[in-house]
């Protein structure tokens, strides 16, 4: 068993003062493979009372400090990107050669985007043209706590380390506990790309622990979550007593409109979306809802791509799904494939159990349900596991009428050749991000929901807003 107890303080690694010892298990062979330690209320202290004191040189620094310290983390990552590829894999279970590229390859992406974004940000500004006694100061925040969780590991930690260092703050990362290794190294990245000691700080542990110590510290200025709704409410009462700025990306429900002119790969490419990362992802396109004209064949084509997909062992190359991150996980999705089947809702392929051949793992076989209705559990509950859900529909707004009808509003997907109906249907689907025929959206865009998917917007000139106060001053001379 690897020793990864200690944690990363004030340029250090350092003992747990009151941790306890909690075994990283690998998902394809339920068999742990390192130790960490869950940290106490003394780490959480020692961990914030380091990114305190950090904070007032960091703020300090220049512009042109932060790009040279951004370039330097690229640099370092960039060199050690198939290690965290690998550490991913082995944590949670994303097959290897997909965490090498698409795991790993978030975290490079997302600093590179972010050293863009920074370029062109000013920090003090004009109100707006022929104001010169008014002046706009963005100021970072202080000390974040980001809090993330196991499915997209370095997406996650990216998205929050790297603008909140280019805007000046300090922080304390809680990975998950799920998913610790990768955020181990990258803090070893961090330490050998210069990071000033206190300015990043790392420390693993528990929701219950390490995670409402920081939401509900006294000295934690913003905290940044990616996670489950749940966590996120609790965040969000944990961190009123103090005022903080609490920001949620938070789970997902998205539906897929697919319309009767859609491109004939429509649904393979749903299937292929949705089970992506073994269905593990917030804005995985979970609900399939076909134009009825379409629907009998939508769900034979469905069906094929769905039994096209291998499962195997993270550690074995190609192109197959892994398991589910744990046992809970596994359990929890086996239970709504149960309610799937017991509301009546059509099993097409896959269902309870294991997929053939595998004995050990966490591994769950690629399921479909058809002829869903929203009232039905799987339909309005998110899943994270290789199961998706269809549902015909007979009009435009029915289709949108369906796919706002939930509590979630991360992202929703249009499939259609007509380019007025896409328009029409990305203005009216309550989400906060809208993708038309499988078009990704450009590096910079925001990230982040409506409704109960949250209030963040992560990527980006947003992304960096997030970690920044503004303000305004009158009467600023005018030379
Ligand atoms: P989780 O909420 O259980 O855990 C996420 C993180 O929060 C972990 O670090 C955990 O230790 C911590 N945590 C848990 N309870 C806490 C509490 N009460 N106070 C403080 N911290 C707490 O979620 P998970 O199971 O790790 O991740 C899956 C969820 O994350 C899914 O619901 C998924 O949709 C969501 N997610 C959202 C996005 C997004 O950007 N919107 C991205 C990825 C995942």
């Amino acid at each position: 068993m690897q020793d990864a107890r200690n944690f990363y303080i004030n340029g250090q690694w350092v003992a747990p003062q009151n941790g306890r010892d909690m075994a990283v298990i690998d998902p394809s062979t339920e068999d742990g493979f390192a130790t960490i330690s869950l940290g106490g209320q003394q780490d959480t202290d020692a961990a914030v009372d380091a990114a305190r004191a950090a904070f007032p040189a960091w703020r300090k620094s220049s512009k042109a400090e932060r790009l040279e310290l951004l370039d330097s983390i690229l640099a370092v990552y960039t060199k050690r990107s198939d290690e965290m590829g690998a550490a991913i894999s082995q944590e949670m279970g994303a097959p290897i050669d997909m965490a090498k590229v698409q795991q790993s390859g978030t975290g490079s992406a997302h600093i590179k985007a972010f050293i863009e974004a920074l370029k062109g940000f000013e920090f003090e500004r004009e109100l707006r043209p022929n104001t010169p006694n008014d002046r706009i100061i963005y100021e970072p925040i202080g000390v974040c706590a980001l809090i993330t969780p196991w499915n997209w590991p370095m997406n996650q930690i990216s998205l929050k380390v790297i603008p909140a260092l280019a805007t000046g703050c300090t922080m304390v990362l809680k990975p998950s506990e799920q998913s610790p290794m990768s955020g181990i190294l990258f803090s070893e990245i961090m330490h050998e790309a210069g990071v000033p000691a206190g300015v990043y700080n790392m420390l693993n542990g528990d929701g219950a622990g390490v995670g409402s110590q920081l939401s509900a510290h006294k000295d934690v200025d913003m905290v940044s979550f990616t996670g489950s709704t749940r966590a996120g409410r609790a965040i969000t009462i944990a961190g009123a007593e103090t005022i903080k700025r609490v920001s949620l990306e938070l789970g997902g429900k998205g539906a897929n409109l697919i319309f009767a002119d859609a491109d004939d790969k429509a649904v393979k490419n749903g299937i292929a979306r949705c089970f992506n990362n073994t269905g593990q992802s917030c804005n995985a396109p979970t609900r399939m809802l076909v134009e009825r004209s379409r629907y009998a064949q939508a769900v034979e084509q469905a069906k094929d791509a769905a039994e096209a997909i291998s499962v195997n062992a993270a550690s074995v190359e190609g192109r197959h799904i892994g398991p589910l991150v744990s046992e809970l996980q596994f359990n929890k999705v086996q239970d709504l494939i149960q309610a799937g089947i017991d509301e009546g809702a059509r099993l097409v392929t896959g269902g309870i159990g294991r997929p053939e051949g595998l004995n050990r793992g966490y591994f769950v076989r690629p399921t479909v349900f058809a002829d869903c209705n929203n009232t039905m559990t799987i339909m309005r509950e998110e899943i994270f596991g290789p199961v998706i859900s269809m549902m015909p529909f007979d009009s435009e707004e029915e289709a949108i009428e369906i796919a706002n009808d939930t509590d979630y509003g991360l992202t929703n997907y249009i499939q259609t050749t007509d380019g007025a109906r896409a328009k029409r249907v990305a203005r009216e689907v309550r989400s906060g991000m809208v993708d038309i025929n499988g078009q990704a959206r450009s590096a910079g865009s925001p990230f982040g929901g409506m409704k109960q998917s949250g209030n963040g917007r992560e990527g980006g000139v947003w992304g960096l807003e997030e970690f920044l106060e503004v303000r305004a001053i009158g009467g600023w001379p005018a030379q």
